[in-house]
């Protein structure tokens, strides 16, 4: 198996000759247990559609399809890889949207909402978590362990205590400089879900049984009101999976998006027989022609059928999402709405 700085290279020498047009790539048949990030592209994605595939959203997708490709390429099934792939934003600071790192409420208080969904329809889910690196794990307890499908609050945090989690400080000394920031300039006025201070990790993947799954987490939107909990953990609004269909999720203004479950309409309008690309379109423009103020925020969805197919589409311009396929991960720009 090759190294990972082989790898780099032969990716690099993959993507030249795909932008070039040239099909038939010798590389990449090598490409098998790391795929990395090959550059940003513009336009629809479009792999082969062969299993393994995992789907992300934003450019901290990039990493997480990379954790998730070591599971699928190694023969791991999809929940293993979706919950291993959102593990990596939870835990990296820099990413101040998702987990450790993540800016808080107005009190100061970094809170967390996750959902994970199986190839079974099982489904747990987290909301309003303090205090743990992975609240996604969690979640998947919560499917796993207890006869509910979501916890939220004190009693999340203390059924995550009693099944071995830890307790951690997720407040950064960056992101509690940026809150004290905030306070002096915006005098405790509670934070609207505008576009620019929120960015969920949303992920699907089918594995090599062609089984699906899906995982959304996020510490929603930066300085709400204590308490505020977003779609992330709302099964059929933040992610949907259905194992004859595929899989959906979701990112933005997350109360614009329950008022619609988006993920779950998709997953209907593609079991109907649209492509997620159609899916994901329809699904924008109906939050357009019921929600009048949707020129002012953003919203946007990824998906992909048990084909392989994908499709992702936003209210506004901006949104870009991974896929790690054929052994590349790379980087796509959404099409939008709002032109
Ligand atoms: N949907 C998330 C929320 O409303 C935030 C985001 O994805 O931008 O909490």
């Amino acid at each position: 198996m090759s190294n990972r700085r082989d790898f780099l290279k032969q990716t690099a020498f993959a993507s030249a000759f795909f932008l070039g047009g040239i099909s038939n790539i010798k590389g990449e048949e090598k490409i098998d247990a790391e795929p990395v990030s090959a550059g940003r592209e513009t336009g629809k994605s479009n792999p082969s559609g062969k299993a393994p595939i995992v789907i992300s959203t934003w450019n901290f997708g990039l990493a997480a399809n990379d954790a998730a490709w070591k599971v699928l390429s190694s023969g791991g099934n999809a929940l293993d890889a979706v919950e291993k792939g959102v593990q990596v934003p939870e835990a990296d600071p820099k990413v101040t949207s998702v987990g450790y790192g993540g800016l808080p409420d107005r009190d100061g208080h970094v809170t967390l909402d996750a959902s994970i969904m199986d190839q079974n329809g099982n489904c747990g889910a987290v909301g309003c978590l303090e205090h743990i690196m992975h609240p996604i794990s969690v979640a998947r307890k919560v499917m796993e362990k207890t006869p509910y499908i979501m916890l939220v609050g004190e009693g999340a945090l203390e059924f995550a205590l009693a099944n071995g989690f830890t307790k951690t400080d997720l407040l950064t000394p960056e992101s509690k400089a940026a809150w004290e920031k905030w306070k002096k300039e915006n005098n405790y006025t509670p934070q609207k879900p505008d576009m620019n201070n929120h960015d969920t990790i949303g992920m699907v993947a089918i594995d090599k049984a062609g089984d699906v799954s899906g995982a959304c987490t996020t510490s929603g939107l930066a300085w709400k009101i204590h308490g505020r909990v977003g779609d992330s953990p709302i099964i059929g609004a933040g992610v949907y999976v259905d194992n004859e269909v595929g899989g959906a999720c979701s990112t933005g203004k997350g109360e614009a998006n329950m008022k619609i479950c988006g993920s779950m309409l998709i997953i209907e309008l593609m079991r109907n027989g649209k492509t997620p690309q159609q899916a994901c379109e329809e699904t924008i423009k109906r939050v357009a022609r019921k929600q009048s103020d949707y020129k002012d925020f953003q919203l946007a969805y990824l998906a992909m059928n048990k084909k392989g197919e994908i499709g992702a589409y936003a209210l506004q311009k901006g949104f870009s999402y991974a896929v790690a396929a054929d052994g590349v991960n790379k980087l796509y720009d959404s099409d939008y709405l709002c032109k």
